[in-house]
Protein backbone atom coordinates (compact mmCIF):
# COMPACT_ATOMS: atom_id res chain seq x y z
CA UNK A 1 0.00 0.00 0.00
CA UNK A 2 1.64 3.26 -1.29
CA UNK A 3 -1.38 5.34 -1.72
CA UNK A 4 -2.39 7.87 0.66
CA UNK A 5 -6.23 7.86 0.78
CA UNK A 6 -6.23 3.91 0.82
CA UNK A 7 -3.85 4.77 4.01
CA UNK A 8 -6.58 7.16 5.30
CA UNK A 9 -9.52 4.63 5.07
CA UNK A 10 -7.47 2.12 6.96
CA UNK A 11 -6.36 4.51 9.85
CA UNK A 12 -10.17 6.08 10.63
CA UNK A 13 -11.29 2.18 10.22
CA UNK A 14 -8.24 1.41 12.78
CA UNK A 15 -9.04 4.11 14.65
CA UNK A 16 -12.69 2.91 15.05
CA UNK A 17 -11.38 -0.62 15.88
CA UNK A 18 -9.32 0.70 18.97
CA UNK A 19 -12.25 3.01 20.31
CA UNK A 20 -14.03 -0.46 19.92
CA UNK A 21 -11.48 -2.61 21.41
CA UNK A 22 -11.55 -0.18 24.86
CA UNK A 23 -15.31 0.01 24.85
CA UNK A 24 -15.36 -3.40 25.28
CA UNK A 25 -12.21 -4.35 26.97
CA UNK A 26 -13.70 -6.39 29.56
CA UNK A 27 -15.42 -8.87 26.99
CA UNK A 28 -11.67 -10.74 26.73
CA UNK A 29 -10.17 -12.95 29.03
CA UNK A 30 -8.02 -10.71 30.78
CA UNK A 31 -5.41 -13.69 30.43
CA UNK A 32 -4.65 -14.66 26.89
CA UNK A 33 -5.74 -18.71 26.99
CA UNK A 34 -3.64 -19.42 24.32
CA UNK A 35 -1.78 -22.91 24.80
CA UNK A 36 1.86 -23.27 23.32
CA UNK A 37 2.70 -23.52 20.25
CA UNK A 38 -1.08 -22.93 19.31
CA UNK A 39 -0.59 -19.22 17.67
CA UNK A 40 2.77 -20.13 15.95
CA UNK A 41 1.27 -23.37 14.28
CA UNK A 42 -0.86 -21.62 12.30
CA UNK A 43 1.69 -19.30 11.21
CA UNK A 44 2.73 -20.19 6.95
CA UNK A 45 6.27 -21.21 6.91
CA UNK A 46 7.01 -18.22 4.64
CA UNK A 47 5.83 -14.69 4.09
CA UNK A 48 4.10 -14.18 0.82
CA UNK A 49 5.54 -13.40 -2.23
CA UNK A 50 3.14 -11.19 -3.28
CA UNK A 51 1.95 -8.98 -1.34
CA UNK A 52 -1.51 -8.80 0.59
CA UNK A 53 -3.99 -6.74 1.36
CA UNK A 54 -4.85 -4.87 4.81
CA UNK A 55 -7.84 -6.31 5.15
CA UNK A 56 -6.69 -9.66 4.86
CA UNK A 57 -3.92 -8.91 7.39
CA UNK A 58 -6.25 -6.96 9.99
CA UNK A 59 -8.66 -10.31 9.69
CA UNK A 60 -6.25 -12.72 10.67
CA UNK A 61 -5.03 -9.79 13.45
CA UNK A 62 -8.25 -10.09 15.50
CA UNK A 63 -8.94 -14.08 14.35
CA UNK A 64 -5.10 -15.29 15.06
CA UNK A 65 -3.19 -12.35 17.29
CA UNK A 66 -6.15 -11.04 19.11
CA UNK A 67 -6.91 -14.81 21.06
CA UNK A 68 -3.03 -14.82 22.21
CA UNK A 69 -2.86 -11.10 23.53
CA UNK A 70 -3.08 -10.66 27.58
CA UNK A 71 -5.27 -7.36 28.14
CA UNK A 72 -2.70 -5.53 29.79
CA UNK A 73 -5.08 -2.49 29.59
CA UNK A 74 -8.44 -4.27 31.12
CA UNK A 75 -9.03 -2.92 34.43
CA UNK A 76 -9.02 -6.64 35.52
CA UNK A 77 -5.67 -7.06 35.37
CA UNK A 78 -3.90 -6.80 38.63
CA UNK A 79 -0.67 -8.94 37.65
CA UNK A 80 3.10 -8.00 37.96
CA UNK A 81 2.62 -4.05 37.92
CA UNK A 82 0.68 -2.54 35.17
CA UNK A 83 2.29 -1.28 31.96
CA UNK A 84 -0.13 1.42 31.71
CA UNK A 85 -1.35 3.64 28.67
CA UNK A 86 -3.96 6.34 28.13
CA UNK A 87 -5.61 7.93 25.77
CA UNK A 88 -3.15 10.83 25.33
CA UNK A 89 -0.10 8.63 25.17
CA UNK A 90 -1.74 6.13 22.24
CA UNK A 91 -2.80 9.41 20.22
CA UNK A 92 0.79 10.75 20.77
CA UNK A 93 2.47 7.13 19.89
CA UNK A 94 0.24 7.34 16.59
CA UNK A 95 2.21 10.83 15.80
CA UNK A 96 5.79 9.38 17.09
CA UNK A 97 4.90 6.02 14.68
CA UNK A 98 3.91 8.87 11.53
CA UNK A 99 7.44 11.17 12.37
CA UNK A 100 9.17 7.78 12.38
CA UNK A 101 12.13 10.35 13.73
CA UNK A 102 15.30 8.63 15.15
CA UNK A 103 16.37 10.80 17.81
CA UNK A 104 20.00 9.82 18.73
CA UNK A 105 21.57 12.77 18.70
CA UNK A 106 20.07 16.86 19.12
CA UNK A 107 20.54 17.41 15.05
CA UNK A 108 18.83 14.17 14.12
CA UNK A 109 15.16 16.09 15.75
CA UNK A 110 16.17 18.75 18.00
CA UNK A 111 12.55 18.93 19.31
CA UNK A 112 12.96 15.61 20.55
CA UNK A 113 15.84 16.28 22.41
CA UNK A 114 14.49 19.32 23.97
CA UNK A 115 11.32 18.11 24.45
CA UNK A 116 13.61 15.11 26.10
CA UNK A 117 15.56 17.60 28.46
CA UNK A 118 12.33 19.60 29.55
CA UNK A 119 10.01 16.46 30.05
CA UNK A 120 12.43 15.30 32.44
CA UNK A 121 12.50 18.89 34.58
CA UNK A 122 9.32 18.10 34.70
CA UNK A 123 9.18 14.76 36.35
CA UNK A 124 12.07 15.78 38.10
CA UNK A 125 10.50 18.56 39.97
CA UNK A 126 6.74 16.35 40.13
CA UNK A 127 9.03 13.69 42.27
CA UNK A 128 10.82 15.86 44.13
CA UNK A 129 14.41 15.01 42.74
CA UNK A 130 17.40 17.66 43.70
CA UNK A 131 17.26 20.50 41.08
CA UNK A 132 20.52 19.42 40.10
CA UNK A 133 19.69 16.09 38.46
CA UNK A 134 19.76 15.32 35.52
CA UNK A 135 17.30 13.10 33.62
CA UNK A 136 17.49 11.01 30.15
CA UNK A 137 14.51 8.64 28.94
CA UNK A 138 16.05 4.88 28.96
CA UNK A 139 13.72 2.13 27.73
CA UNK A 140 13.03 0.25 30.29
CA UNK A 141 14.58 0.48 34.13
CA UNK A 142 16.80 -2.48 33.04
CA UNK A 143 18.38 -0.80 30.77
CA UNK A 144 18.82 2.77 33.61
CA UNK A 145 20.38 -0.19 36.59
CA UNK A 146 22.81 -1.27 34.25
CA UNK A 147 23.89 2.24 32.79
CA UNK A 148 23.74 3.10 36.70
CA UNK A 149 26.56 0.07 37.55
CA UNK A 150 28.38 0.62 34.58
CA UNK A 151 28.73 4.20 35.46
CA UNK A 152 30.07 3.49 38.72
CA UNK A 153 31.81 0.98 37.46
CA UNK A 154 33.99 3.55 35.45
CA UNK A 155 33.70 6.21 38.60
CA UNK A 156 35.43 4.04 41.09
CA UNK A 157 37.75 3.15 38.61
CA UNK A 158 38.98 6.23 37.19
CA UNK A 159 37.72 5.07 33.69
CA UNK A 160 40.39 2.38 33.66
CA UNK A 161 38.22 -0.61 32.70
CA UNK A 162 36.49 0.82 29.39
CA UNK A 163 40.22 1.40 28.68
CA UNK A 164 41.75 -1.76 29.63
CA UNK A 165 39.11 -4.11 30.80
CA UNK A 166 38.60 -5.88 34.03
CA UNK A 167 41.87 -6.39 35.40
CA UNK A 168 40.65 -8.63 38.52
CA UNK A 169 37.70 -9.71 40.12
CA UNK A 170 37.34 -7.47 43.43
CA UNK A 171 34.21 -5.00 42.71
CA UNK A 172 31.49 -6.08 44.68
CA UNK A 173 27.64 -4.48 44.28
CA UNK A 174 25.04 -4.77 46.78
CA UNK A 175 21.28 -5.19 46.85
CA UNK A 176 18.93 -6.54 49.17
CA UNK A 177 17.27 -9.98 48.71
CA UNK A 178 14.54 -8.79 47.78
CA UNK A 179 15.74 -6.74 44.96
CA UNK A 180 15.37 -7.30 41.44
CA UNK A 181 16.90 -9.32 38.94
CA UNK A 182 17.88 -6.65 36.61
CA UNK A 183 20.51 -5.45 39.25
CA UNK A 184 21.77 -9.18 38.52
CA UNK A 185 21.67 -9.03 35.08
CA UNK A 186 23.36 -6.08 35.34
CA UNK A 187 26.09 -7.20 37.24
CA UNK A 188 26.73 -9.81 34.58
CA UNK A 189 26.89 -8.03 31.84
CA UNK A 190 29.18 -5.22 33.32
CA UNK A 191 31.76 -8.52 33.61
CA UNK A 192 32.10 -7.53 37.24
CA UNK A 193 30.25 -11.78 37.92
CA UNK A 194 27.30 -13.05 39.83
CA UNK A 195 29.66 -14.03 42.94
CA UNK A 196 30.35 -10.39 43.47
CA UNK A 197 26.72 -9.53 43.74
CA UNK A 198 26.05 -9.41 47.63
CA UNK A 199 22.91 -9.71 48.82
CA UNK A 200 22.06 -8.26 52.04
CA UNK A 201 19.04 -9.59 54.17
CA UNK A 202 16.26 -7.83 54.91
CA UNK A 203 13.71 -6.84 58.22
CA UNK A 204 10.48 -8.29 58.44
CA UNK A 205 8.69 -5.77 55.93
CA UNK A 206 11.39 -7.08 53.62
CA UNK A 207 13.33 -3.60 53.79
CA UNK A 208 16.87 -3.88 53.66
CA UNK A 209 18.75 -3.65 56.82
CA UNK A 210 21.41 -0.98 56.99
CA UNK A 211 23.31 -2.39 60.02
CA UNK A 212 23.71 -5.70 57.70
CA UNK A 213 24.84 -3.68 54.58
CA UNK A 214 27.60 -1.86 56.31
CA UNK A 215 29.04 -5.24 58.32
CA UNK A 216 28.89 -7.02 54.41
CA UNK A 217 31.04 -3.79 52.69
CA UNK A 218 33.58 -3.77 56.33
CA UNK A 219 33.72 -7.64 56.12
CA UNK A 220 34.43 -6.86 51.87
CA UNK A 221 36.97 -4.18 52.14
CA UNK A 222 39.19 -6.46 54.97
CA UNK A 223 39.44 -9.15 52.21
CA UNK A 224 40.73 -6.46 49.48
CA UNK A 225 37.01 -6.30 47.72
CA UNK A 226 36.00 -2.88 46.60
CA UNK A 227 32.49 -1.42 47.00
CA UNK A 228 31.46 -0.48 43.75
CA UNK A 229 27.78 -0.08 44.05
CA UNK A 230 24.52 -0.07 45.98
CA UNK A 231 21.75 -0.52 44.90
CA UNK A 232 18.77 0.30 47.39
CA UNK A 233 15.11 -0.40 46.19
CA UNK A 234 11.95 2.06 46.76
CA UNK A 235 9.34 -0.48 46.20
CA UNK A 236 10.28 -3.78 45.86
CA UNK A 237 8.72 -6.29 42.92
CA UNK A 238 7.54 -9.17 45.10
CA UNK A 239 5.74 -6.85 48.38
CA UNK A 240 6.98 -3.33 47.20
CA UNK A 241 9.01 -2.62 50.42
CA UNK A 242 10.46 0.24 50.87
CA UNK A 243 14.85 0.28 51.54
CA UNK A 244 15.86 2.97 54.07
CA UNK A 245 17.47 5.46 51.98
CA UNK A 246 18.83 7.79 54.65
CA UNK A 247 20.62 5.01 56.29
CA UNK A 248 22.04 3.28 53.14
CA UNK A 249 22.84 6.97 51.92
CA UNK A 250 25.13 7.49 54.77
CA UNK A 251 27.06 4.32 55.10
CA UNK A 252 27.57 4.83 50.48
CA UNK A 253 29.09 8.29 51.62
CA UNK A 254 31.45 6.92 54.57
CA UNK A 255 32.40 4.03 51.56
CA UNK A 256 32.92 5.98 48.95
CA UNK A 257 30.24 3.96 46.81
CA UNK A 258 27.51 4.72 43.80
CA UNK A 259 23.94 4.62 45.27
CA UNK A 260 21.64 3.86 42.38
CA UNK A 261 17.51 3.70 43.49
CA UNK A 262 15.35 1.71 41.79
CA UNK A 263 11.79 2.86 42.10
CA UNK A 264 10.79 1.32 38.90
CA UNK A 265 6.98 0.72 39.96
CA UNK A 266 6.74 2.93 43.29
CA UNK A 267 9.13 6.02 42.20
CA UNK A 268 5.63 7.67 40.51
CA UNK A 269 4.23 7.61 44.43
CA UNK A 270 6.75 10.33 44.59
CA UNK A 271 4.03 13.08 42.92
CA UNK A 272 2.04 12.69 46.27
CA UNK A 273 3.53 15.13 48.71
CA UNK A 274 2.96 11.72 51.53
CA UNK A 275 5.33 9.57 50.00
CA UNK A 276 8.03 11.95 50.17
CA UNK A 277 9.87 10.69 53.28
CA UNK A 278 10.69 7.67 50.87
CA UNK A 279 13.59 9.99 49.66
CA UNK A 280 15.25 11.89 52.31
CA UNK A 281 18.73 11.55 51.92
CA UNK A 282 17.96 11.64 47.84
CA UNK A 283 21.33 14.01 48.01
CA UNK A 284 23.07 11.18 48.56
CA UNK A 285 21.79 9.54 45.63
CA UNK A 286 24.29 9.53 42.63
CA UNK A 287 21.53 8.23 40.45
CA UNK A 288 17.75 7.22 40.13
CA UNK A 289 15.66 5.25 38.15
CA UNK A 290 11.68 5.10 37.60
CA UNK A 291 8.98 4.12 34.95
CA UNK A 292 6.23 6.35 33.77
CA UNK A 293 5.22 3.42 31.57
CA UNK A 294 4.55 1.15 34.48
CA UNK A 295 2.36 3.90 37.10
CA UNK A 296 2.45 6.96 35.31
CA UNK A 297 -0.40 6.14 32.31
CA UNK A 298 2.15 6.51 29.92
CA UNK A 299 3.29 3.74 27.05
CA UNK A 300 5.67 1.10 27.39
CA UNK A 301 8.53 1.92 27.03
CA UNK A 302 9.34 4.97 29.23
CA UNK A 303 11.78 5.12 31.75
CA UNK A 304 13.31 7.87 33.40
CA UNK A 305 16.48 7.94 34.52
CA UNK A 306 18.82 10.89 36.63
CA UNK A 307 21.79 11.28 37.60
CA UNK A 308 23.35 13.68 40.00
CA UNK A 309 26.58 14.02 37.63
CA UNK A 310 25.89 13.80 33.91
CA UNK A 311 29.04 14.37 32.88
CA UNK A 312 29.91 10.78 34.33
CA UNK A 313 27.58 9.66 32.44
CA UNK A 314 28.26 11.16 29.48
CA UNK A 315 31.84 9.96 29.88
CA UNK A 316 30.92 6.36 30.65
CA UNK A 317 29.23 6.34 27.14
CA UNK A 318 30.25 8.73 24.81
CA UNK A 319 31.95 7.46 21.51
CA UNK A 320 31.87 9.62 18.38
CA UNK A 321 32.79 8.59 15.16
CA UNK A 322 33.32 10.71 12.38
CA UNK A 323 30.02 9.62 10.68
CA UNK A 324 28.48 10.79 14.06
CA UNK A 325 30.32 13.96 14.27
CA UNK A 326 27.91 17.39 14.58
CA UNK A 327 28.87 21.11 15.04
CA UNK A 328 26.60 21.14 17.90
CA UNK A 329 28.51 18.65 20.20
CA UNK A 330 28.99 19.29 23.93
CA UNK A 331 26.20 22.48 23.35
CA UNK A 332 23.62 20.16 23.22
CA UNK A 333 21.91 17.15 25.06
CA UNK A 334 23.24 14.10 22.45
CA UNK A 335 20.80 11.53 24.49
CA UNK A 336 22.65 8.53 22.74
CA UNK A 337 25.28 9.46 24.55
CA UNK A 338 24.06 9.11 28.00
CA UNK A 339 23.25 5.13 27.47
CA UNK A 340 23.41 1.75 25.49
CA UNK A 341 21.28 2.70 22.19
CA UNK A 342 22.75 4.58 19.65
CA UNK A 343 19.23 5.08 17.87
CA UNK A 344 16.26 6.28 19.83
CA UNK A 345 12.54 6.61 19.43
CA UNK A 346 10.90 9.61 20.24
CA UNK A 347 9.96 8.53 23.38
CA UNK A 348 9.06 12.19 25.16
CA UNK A 349 6.22 13.12 22.96
CA UNK A 350 3.92 10.51 24.49
CA UNK A 351 5.42 11.79 28.10
CA UNK A 352 4.38 15.46 27.35
CA UNK A 353 0.77 14.87 25.95
CA UNK A 354 0.35 12.69 29.21
CA UNK A 355 1.38 15.14 31.70
CA UNK A 356 -0.48 17.50 29.92
CA UNK A 357 -3.63 16.45 29.23
CA UNK A 358 -3.86 15.09 33.08
CA UNK A 359 -2.00 17.60 34.82
CA UNK A 360 -0.36 17.09 37.75
CA UNK A 361 -3.60 17.16 39.33
CA UNK A 362 -5.49 14.33 38.48
CA UNK A 363 -2.00 12.37 38.00
CA UNK A 364 -1.94 12.87 41.65
CA UNK A 365 -5.93 12.13 41.88
CA UNK A 366 -5.54 8.97 39.82
CA UNK A 367 -2.87 7.15 42.08
CA UNK A 368 -4.60 8.58 44.95
CA UNK A 369 -7.43 6.50 43.92
CA UNK A 370 -5.38 3.52 43.38
CA UNK A 371 -4.15 3.32 46.62
CA UNK A 372 -7.38 3.78 48.35
CA UNK A 373 -8.58 0.91 46.15
CA UNK A 374 -5.81 -1.10 47.75
CA UNK A 375 -6.57 -0.06 51.10
CA UNK A 376 -10.76 -1.43 50.95
CA UNK A 377 -9.29 -4.79 49.40
CA UNK A 378 -6.57 -5.25 52.05
CA UNK A 379 -9.33 -4.62 54.70
CA UNK A 380 -11.50 -7.35 52.76
CA UNK A 381 -8.53 -10.07 53.76
CA UNK A 382 -7.84 -8.70 56.97
CA UNK A 383 -11.32 -9.43 58.26
CA UNK A 384 -12.13 -12.35 56.05
CA UNK A 385 -11.66 -16.26 58.27
CA UNK A 386 -8.64 -18.03 56.30
CA UNK A 387 -7.55 -15.20 54.52
CA UNK A 388 -3.58 -13.51 55.36
CA UNK A 389 -2.10 -10.54 54.44
CA UNK A 390 1.45 -11.28 53.71
CA UNK A 391 3.79 -7.84 53.66
CA UNK A 392 2.81 -4.03 54.79
CA UNK A 393 0.60 -2.52 51.74
CA UNK A 394 2.53 0.92 51.36
CA UNK A 395 0.96 1.55 47.92
CA UNK A 396 -1.61 -0.56 46.02
CA UNK A 397 -0.32 -4.24 45.73
CA UNK A 398 -1.76 -6.69 48.24
CA UNK A 399 0.18 -9.93 49.03
CA UNK A 400 -2.07 -12.36 50.17
CA UNK A 401 -2.60 -15.74 50.68
CA UNK A 402 -5.84 -18.66 52.01
CA UNK A 403 -4.90 -21.03 55.05
CA UNK A 404 -7.34 -23.79 54.20
CA UNK A 405 -9.03 -25.43 56.77
CA UNK A 406 -7.33 -29.12 56.70
CA UNK A 407 -3.49 -28.65 54.87
CA UNK A 408 -1.32 -27.35 57.61
CA UNK A 409 2.09 -27.92 55.92
CA UNK A 410 4.23 -25.24 53.96
CA UNK A 411 4.32 -27.32 51.46
CA UNK A 412 0.18 -28.10 51.11
CA UNK A 413 -0.80 -24.55 52.01
CA UNK A 414 1.76 -23.38 48.90
CA UNK A 415 0.26 -25.90 46.38
CA UNK A 416 -3.30 -24.88 47.47
CA UNK A 417 -2.00 -20.81 46.86
CA UNK A 418 -0.89 -22.57 43.90
CA UNK A 419 -3.83 -24.19 42.78
CA UNK A 420 -6.58 -21.13 43.64
CA UNK A 421 -4.20 -18.71 41.43
CA UNK A 422 -4.63 -21.02 38.68
CA UNK A 423 -8.53 -21.23 39.03
CA UNK A 424 -8.87 -17.27 39.22
CA UNK A 425 -6.87 -16.51 36.17
CA UNK A 426 -9.05 -19.43 34.80
CA UNK A 427 -12.53 -17.69 35.10
CA UNK A 428 -10.86 -15.28 32.35
CA UNK A 429 -12.53 -12.20 34.53
CA UNK A 430 -9.25 -11.30 36.41
CA UNK A 431 -5.54 -11.85 36.22
CA UNK A 432 -3.26 -12.22 38.98
CA UNK A 433 0.42 -13.47 39.32
CA UNK A 434 2.60 -14.42 42.66
CA UNK A 435 5.49 -14.08 44.28
CA UNK A 436 7.22 -16.48 46.80
CA UNK A 437 7.98 -14.24 50.58
CA UNK A 438 10.09 -16.16 53.54
CA UNK A 439 8.87 -19.52 51.33
CA UNK A 440 5.20 -18.57 51.43
CA UNK A 441 3.34 -18.67 47.99
CA UNK A 442 1.99 -15.31 47.80
CA UNK A 443 -0.53 -14.22 45.71
CA UNK A 444 -0.42 -10.66 44.88
CA UNK A 445 -3.22 -8.11 44.04
CA UNK A 446 -2.38 -4.86 42.16
CA UNK A 447 -4.76 -1.97 42.28
CA UNK A 448 -3.50 0.16 39.72
CA UNK A 449 -5.13 -0.24 36.18
CA UNK A 450 -5.76 3.15 34.01
CA UNK A 451 -9.05 2.77 34.23
CA UNK A 452 -9.75 0.19 37.82
CA UNK A 453 -13.01 1.49 39.72
CA UNK A 454 -13.83 -0.04 42.83
CA UNK A 455 -16.87 -1.74 41.31
CA UNK A 456 -13.40 -4.09 39.87
CA UNK A 457 -12.10 -4.28 42.96
CA UNK A 458 -15.26 -5.69 44.59
CA UNK A 459 -15.92 -7.70 41.35
CA UNK A 460 -12.22 -9.19 41.93
CA UNK A 461 -12.97 -9.92 45.65
CA UNK A 462 -16.02 -11.83 44.70
CA UNK A 463 -14.43 -14.12 42.37
CA UNK A 464 -10.78 -14.68 44.45
CA UNK A 465 -13.59 -15.17 47.81
CA UNK A 466 -15.80 -18.10 46.09
CA UNK A 467 -12.68 -19.70 44.42
CA UNK A 468 -11.19 -20.00 47.44
CA UNK A 469 -14.17 -21.42 49.57
CA UNK A 470 -15.25 -23.94 46.51
CA UNK A 471 -11.08 -24.91 46.34
CA UNK A 472 -11.40 -25.58 50.16
CA UNK A 473 -14.53 -27.86 49.99
CA UNK A 474 -12.97 -29.94 47.64
C1 LIG B 1 9.55 -3.62 36.87
C2 LIG B 1 10.78 -3.45 37.69
C3 LIG B 1 12.03 -3.45 37.08
C4 LIG B 1 12.21 -3.73 35.61
O1 LIG B 1 11.59 -2.79 34.84
P1 LIG B 1 11.78 -2.79 33.24
O2 LIG B 1 11.47 -1.39 32.87
O3 LIG B 1 10.80 -3.78 32.71
O4 LIG B 1 13.18 -3.18 32.95
C5 LIG B 1 13.13 -3.19 37.86
N1 LIG B 1 13.01 -2.98 39.19
C6 LIG B 1 11.82 -3.00 39.81
C7 LIG B 1 11.75 -2.73 41.29
C8 LIG B 1 10.67 -3.24 39.08
O5 LIG B 1 9.48 -3.27 39.69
Amino acid sequence: MTDINEFKKYAYQFIDWIADYYKNIESYPVKSQSVPGEIYSKLPESPPESGESIEKIFNDFQQLILPGITHWQSPGFHAYFPANTSFPSILAEMLTAALGAQCMKWETSPAAAELEEKMMDWLKNMIGLPSGFSGVIQDSASTATLCAILTAREYISDFSVNTNGITHNKYRVFCSSEAHSSVEKAVKIAGLGKINLVKIDVDDKFSMKPDALEKAIIADNKNGFFPLCVVAALGTTGSTAIDPLKEIGSICRKYNTWLHVDAAYAGSALVLEKYRWMIKGIEMVDSFVFNPHKWMFTNFDCSAYFVKNKDVLVKTFQLVPEYLRTNTQGKKNDYSDWGVQLGRRFRALKLWFVLRNYGVTEIQQTLEKHIKLAKQFAGWISETEHFEILAPVSFNVICFRYLPKQKKSVEEINKFNEDLLFEINKTGKIYLSHTKLNGNYTIRMVTGQTNIEEHHVIRAWEIIKTTAQTLDKN
